[in-house]
């Protein structure tokens, strides 16, 4: 019989996403042997630059910034990461609500950042702890529970005592632990994204468009005639087209003129397809293997939180793990992984109940679009609520 090679770590994590480099750096730091797996590794400089990946961005909070500032990598960041000074959420009939950075006195509502660069750093950070790091270039085949042994497909084998997959929406963790999930039944979205030029500069303005087939989201970049597009709908909106931007940008065109003035921008004709996932896991834990990120929640994106709640599982995670570190329990997990799955599923289990409610809603038409239309009214001329809403949003998402 071949010889297996094997590893010993402290935690065992599936998945090299931001989410899971996040959650290493922390442990890393702390002292942990941590080993990472992840099916492709692009340690060094991943390209930024292709149109690709330039237009991969997330909308990131206050408190994922400061985990980065804790990783040290957010001065790095923040040299190719816009900030945006305003919102401008339109809804289907046209009401408005406007949140600045004024209402609540602060420099801006945070920064769009390239998930890209996200990357980069992340791995550039935890290469500075190579001596407690083993890195597997692999995919999972087997997780013994009982053993807490995890066979890779190289027919490499790593003990470990906890397993944490951070391995993204369709997590094979969740399927080996047999962890169902709960699927929102309404949204069937796929995400396109693109870039868009303006003809008049964006002003560091981030623009939310609701109309009937979907959501139109611009995240502005640093260079001030370009915003990120992210654009949400169903494919039954668009004639059932699995891909309504193959070699069909004249289909685009006409869509984006019935929701912006046309004098006011140009669509670039590259655009990628992500898809839209909507569940959360039954159960973020399973005997000794927790789920984090992705793998225990997807959110649809018009909210821009799926990351910001991603890391605000991680920082919880790290404080469970470090707190059992030091009580010597990391092989008794049950009492940290019954905190972390307390301090998180139903705040994650709200955010999605809010933001799938405002996907069905606030694209809806008739009566409901009347109603939705007075309470933008509404809002849009209270500074108090809108003031505690931005907060949420900003600040809402710590751990
Ligand atoms: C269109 C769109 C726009 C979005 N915009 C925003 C936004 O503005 N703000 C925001 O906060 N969030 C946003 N999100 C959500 C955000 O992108 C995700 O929540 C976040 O990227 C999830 O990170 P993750 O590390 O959990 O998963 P992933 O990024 O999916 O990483 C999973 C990792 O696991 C690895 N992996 C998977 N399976 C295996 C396996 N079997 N073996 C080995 N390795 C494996 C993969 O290679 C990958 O590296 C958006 C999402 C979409 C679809």
């Amino acid at each position: 019989m071949a010889h297996q090679q094997s590893t010993s770590v402290d935690v065992l994590i599936i998945g090299g996403g931001i989410i899971g480099l996040t959650l290493c750096n922390l442990l890393l730091r702390a002292g942990y042997r941590v080993g990472l797996v992840d099916k492709k590794i692009v340690r060094d400089s991943p390209d930024s630059t292709s149109l690709k990946n330039a237009a991969w961005v997330s909308a990131l909070a206050r408190p994922g910034q400061r985990l980065f500032e804790k990783i040290g990598i957010w001065e790095n960041i923040l040299q190719s990461a816009a900030p945006y000074t305003d919102m401008q959420v339109a809804l289907c009939n046209r009401e408005k609500i406007v949140f600045s950075n004024r209402d609540i006195g602060q420099e801006n509502l945070g920064y769009i950042v390239n998930n890209t660069t996200m990357l980069k750093y992340l791995w550039g950070a935890v290469s500075n702890w190579r001596q407690r790091l083993s890195i597997f270039e692999d995919q999972p085949l087997s997780w013994t529970d009982h053993e807490r042994k995890l066979e890779l497909q190289s027919g490499e084998v790593c003990y470990t005592s906890l397993l944490i997959g951070a391995d993204g929406a369709r997590s094979w963790t969740r399927s080996a632990c047999k962890i169902e999930l709960k699927s929102n039944s309404y949204i069937h979205d796929s995400g396109y994204i693109g870039v868009l030029k303006h003809h008049i500069p964006h002003e560091n303005q981030a623009r939310q468009v609701f109309y009937d087939a979907g959501v139109i989201g611009l995240l502005p970049t640093r260079d001030p005639e370009a915003s990120i597009c992210v654009w949400s709908t169903t494919d039954q909106g668009n004639g059932g087209k699995e891909s309504p931007m193959t070699g069909d940008i004249e289909h685009l065109n006409r869509l984006f003129n019935d929701v912006f003035e046309p004098a006011e921008y140009t669509l670039d004709g590259t655009w990628t397809r992500r898809p839209i996932y909507s569940h959360q896991a039954c159960s973020y834990v399973r005997e000794n293997a927790l789920l984090v990120g992705d793998a225990a929640l997807c959110l649809h994106p018009l909210a821009g939180q799926g990351l910001n709640i991603g890391l605000r599982q991680v920082e919880i995670l790290a404080k469970c793990i470090i707190a059992a570190g030091k009580a010597n329990s990391l092989s008794e997990f049950d009492d940290y992984a019954n905190s972390y799955q307390r301090q998180c599923r139903g705040y994650d289990a709200l955010s999605q109940q809010v933001i799938s409610w405002c996907r069905t809603s606030m694209t809806s038409t008739g009566p409901m679009q009347h109603m939705l239309g007075f309470g933008a009214y509404l809002l849009n001329k209270s500074s108090l609520l809108k003031r505690q809403l931005i907060r949420h949003a900003l600040e809402g998402n710590q751990g």
